[in-house]
């Protein structure tokens, strides 16, 4: 039973399946029964009974729903983090110490949101009018997720659309929908109504265009690459729907000649090898100055070269394999290519260690004396890669860091005040670190410049977007012809 629609686990009747692996060990979990489009139809149809009684009910009663569910993923983590692992490979070193707790951080903190609805003061904008704001609900909203952070996109897609009264319909990636078919659940364990949250597994192409498609769904809202993310544009103007996308990203690392280069160098291992390199946010692209340069690239090779690869339960793994064989596949490709116009310092290929053989694994990898026009430099790898690229000037430096079409997170390192401003100033990107790459915290929203998309997850900026505002003006006069209408016809 693989689809959560209108409060019930049911199996997809498309007739098709699909095994869910852990790429660690090639070993099948589950078996997922797939959606089809009358699943769909009737995922959206939920929803969209729920929504008038759910969108009606007092903030204060959302909130409590969400403080109960909070404590039901905290009472259940470890199996939260144990079937997160087994579908994504991760070590459960990383589920259990962020996957699981920035879950529940991020529910706490929309059981607060809920009750905070802010808006402009009521008052007398014009003389004979009182005008107030009202922050409405949307209806509908259908949610696309990715496979890196299966259980965390659920929440990041799922709380601020329900916490602001609205009703969705989620589609998971469909190699990794096993947490988020038990956030579903968990949350109807804590006293949703049915129909509020609905989650269909299916085949992007189909059920996932059909879902971004549909005439019943009032806003979308999608994370994953941004050439899907176009088509979502292009499916979202059928019936003007509010538009959400967190799409691609390209990150740069600044490294400043006056930076602590050591924890630069912890700091874009970490910040690149994260969740394997599959983070939109990770570090992809050191712009190093040349002064440090040549120490930058052989701490960080050696550094890489020193990681543990390995299965989940390995307590001493730093890192777990790529999503899939397909995957491993685009990553190595890119590497291979790379190899013919680039030097790769550290890493680039899959490993054959003993109990490493049936895992979709990759060395970290460092690649250096890339031209800034090619492949590895311009496009996403999704991976466990970093590119060095040297410059001389701060202006320089800027210029590398937004020469790129996305702009969705950036670092600098530095520890001069004027450095540090301008880079916050000038990178175009949704969120600038100083000094460390990668942490993001509930209160604060995570997204895109440029054609990283657009829209905020976390904080009260994704409430934000979950809402319309309506502005309601009441005439005090009560007289028959107002003053205004001379500009339409003459007052006799
Ligand atoms: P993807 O775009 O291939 O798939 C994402 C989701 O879209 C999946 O659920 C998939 O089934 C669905 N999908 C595929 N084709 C579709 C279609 N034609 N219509 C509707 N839905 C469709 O991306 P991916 O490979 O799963 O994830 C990696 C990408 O996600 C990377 O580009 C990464 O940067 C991005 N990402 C972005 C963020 C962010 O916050 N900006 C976060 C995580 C991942």
């Amino acid at each position: 039973m693989h689809q959560f629609i209108n409060g019930k686990l049911l199996s997809g009747t498309s007739g098709s399946s699909l095994d869910v692996i852990n790429p660690a060990t090639s070993e099948v979990v589950e078996t997922v029964g797939l959606a089809s489009l009358a699943d769909l139809e009737s995922a959206v149809a939920a929803a969209r009974s729920a929504f008038p009684s759910w969108s009606r009910i007092a903030p204060g009663e959302r909130a409590g729903i969400l403080q109960k569910f909070a404590r039901i993923i905290e009472d259940r983590a470890e199996e939260f983090a144990r079937v997160e692992s087994s579908q994504t490979g991760k070590p459960l070193r990383l589920t259990r110490e962020f996957d699981v707790p920035g879950t529940i951080n991020n529910i706490d903190f929309f059981a607060g949101a809920a009750r905070h609805l802010e808006g402009k003061a009521t008052a007398e904008y014009s003389p004979q009018h009182t005008s107030s704001i009202r922050r409405e609900s949307i209806g509908v909203v259908g949610s696309i997720a990715p496979w890196n952070y299966p259980l965390q996109m659920a929440a990041w897609k799922i709380l601020p659309a329900i916490a602001a009264g609205n009703t969705i319909v989620l589609k998971p990636a469909e190699i990794t929908p096993l947490t988020s078919l038990m956030f579903a659940q968990a949350l109807s364990d804590a006293g949703l109504p049915d129909g509020v949250v609905n989650v269909v597994v299916g085949d992007g192409a189909t059920v996932g265009a059909a879902l971004m498609r549909h005439p019943d769904v009032d806003m979308v809202s999608f994370t994953g690459s941004t050439a899907v993310g176009r088509t979502v544009l292009e499916a979202a103007s059928v019936n003007s729907k509010r538009v959400h996308l967190e799409l691609g990203g390209k990150a740069p690392f600044v490294v400043f000649d006056d930076a602590n280069l050591d924890a630069a160098v912890h700091g874009a291992v970490a910040g690149s090898m994260i969740n394997t390199g599959q983070d939109c946010t990770a570090a992809t692209r050191a712009i190093v100055h040349r002064s440090v340069y040549a120490e930058f690239v052989a701490k960080v090779a050696a550094r890489f070269d020193g990681l543990v690869l390995g299965i989940p339960g390995d307590t001493n793994a730093d890192l777990g394999p790529l999503v899939s064989f397909k995957q491993r596949d685009h990553v190595a490709g890119m590497v291979d290519r790379a190899r013919t116009y680039s030097k790769v310092m550290a890493g680039g290929y899959a490993p054959t260690d003993e109990g490493l053989e049936n895992g979709a694994f990759y060395r970290p990898t460092l690649v250096v004396d890339a031209a800034p026009d090619s492949e590895i430099v311009r496009d996403e790898v999704f991976g466990p890669v970093l590119v060095v690229l040297p410059f001389e000037t701060d202006d320089e430096a800027i210029h590398l860091a937004n020469d790129t079409v996305y702009g969705l997170a950036a670092s600098a390192w530095t520890n001069n005040l004027q450095r540090a401003l301008r880079a916050t100033r000038e990178i175009q990107a949704g969120c600038v670190w100083v000094n460390d790459h990668v942490p993001i915290v509930s209160e604060m929203p995570h997204g895109g410049f440029k054609q990283s998309g657009f829209g905020k997850d976390m904080s009260a900026y994704s409430f934000e977007e979950y809402t319309q505002v309506k502005h309601v003006m009441f005439e005090l006069e009560g007289v028959t012809r107002k003053d205004w209408h001379r500009t339409i016809f003459k007052l006799r």
